[in-house]
């Protein structure tokens, strides 16, 4: 019988941010994934982070916070791994009326957003641009790679779809499949946690979206261009085009509806010739009330819940894997409106 302190079901951003965070802590963990069957959110992501709704233009609640743990994860992650995965580049957004330029400027000065907002306007193809500060992109599938082949190096990976029913509870551990023992187990298994008898009580609005890859040899830019869809540069004249929204059709397959919508808002925004060269799709685990669910199970002690990233798993996870781990290990309170009990059947 082998024995460690955690299993982690699920390496999407949430279980990986998990399990650099458990290496930090020197706790013994072993990850189960498998995307082939069981596919990642994290791996269709393009990858942007910025720090403000772009509607009303507050920030993302606890932003600095946010920004600062993950600006350090992803730095860490390069060092360790030696790989390149971390890009702070502009996003400018191109205001589309007087009325929109105005809003932008009144938020200027606003003290919680203005910090955000670079103090000057420029312009694209003859439209005002606003850039937003604090903003970038993270290559996923570098960092999966990565850290992936160093987590199987350390036998801490085991690529197979976690069994739920071969988790028993004795005495004050849980045993799985007879082999393993552990402590604690994290559930970071994103959409499928609707097939997780522990945790299905927990009722997602769940996000499907398209992400197109597009070669536009003459658009030459080095930051990411906003208006409804955002173009994002990953270098050779290609850029990453999305995202699509749709809360009806939740598949993991890409759709020519999606495909043509995207292309159709591209041509409105930028004045040259493109080829779309690839397209990925993905369901978001989104919550119904936008924050992320973390927490213990109602009645079972040490198994853990951490889901509902949504839009923005990139920003948030680094931040949220240590509220939960100081949570499980030293009982210190993380915010309320991130806790799973808001779910808890009544
Ligand atoms: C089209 C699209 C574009 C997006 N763009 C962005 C973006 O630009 N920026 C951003 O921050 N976010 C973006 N997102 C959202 C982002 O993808 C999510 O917030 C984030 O990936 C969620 O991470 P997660 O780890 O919770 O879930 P996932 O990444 O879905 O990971 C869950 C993992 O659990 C595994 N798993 C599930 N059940 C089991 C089991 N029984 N056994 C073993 N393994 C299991 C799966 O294989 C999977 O790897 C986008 C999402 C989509 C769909």
């Amino acid at each position: 019988m082998h024995k460690k302190e955690t299993i982690i079901v699920g390496a999407g951003i949430a279980g990986l941010s998990l399990a650099w965070e458990l290496f930090q802590r020197n706790k013994s963990f072993v990850i189960y994934n498998h995307q082939n069957n069981l596919p990642s959110a994290s791996l269709v992501a393009a990858g942007t982070w910025n720090p403000l709704n772009f509607k009303r233009l507050v920030p993302t609640w606890e932003i600095n916070l946010f920004l600062d743990t993950m600006e350090k994860f992803y730095a860490q992650m390069e060092t360790f791994l030696n790989i390149k995965c971390f890009y702070p580049i502009a996003v400018k957004k191109i205001l589309s009326n007087a009325e929109e330029v105005k809003f932008w400027n009144e938020m200027k000065s606003k003290p919680e957003s203005g910090g955000f907002i670079d103090e000057n306007f420029g312009e694209f193809n003859n439209e005002t641009t606003a850039t937003i500060k604090r903003t970038g992109k993270v290559d996923m599938h570098n960092l999966f790679l990565a850290f992936k082949n160093w987590l199987l190096q350390e036998n801490c990976w085991i690529e197979e779809a976690f069994d739920y029913d071969e988790l028993k509870a004795l005495d004050d551990v849980w045993r799985y499949k007879n082999i393993l023992e552990v402590n604690h187990v994290i559930f970071a298994d994103g959409v499928h946690v609707k097939n997780n008898p522990f945790f299905n009580f927990i009722d997602l609005k769940p996000a499907n979206g398209d992400v197109l890859t597009v070669k536009i040899p003459d658009l030459k830019i080095d930051y990411i261009l906003k208006k409804n869809i955002f173009i994002s540069p990953i270098g050779n004249d290609l850029y990453h085009v999305g995202a699509t929204y749709n809360w009806d059709n939740l598949v993991w397959e890409k759709s020519e509806e999606a495909r043509l919508f995207l292309e159709s808002k591209l041509k409105q925004i930028i004045p040259y010739d493109f080829e779309v060269v690839g397209q990925v799709a993905g369901v978001r685990p989104a919550s119904r009330d936008r924050r992320p669910i973390i927490g213990e199970h109602p009645t079972l002690k040490n198994l853990w819940c951490y889901n509902g990233l949504g839009a923005k798993g990139l920003l948030l996870a680094p931040q949220i894997s240590k509220w939960l781990l100081d949570k499980m290990f030293n009982n210190q309170n993380f915010p309320e409106d991130i806790d799973i009990k808001r779910y808890y059947p009544k």
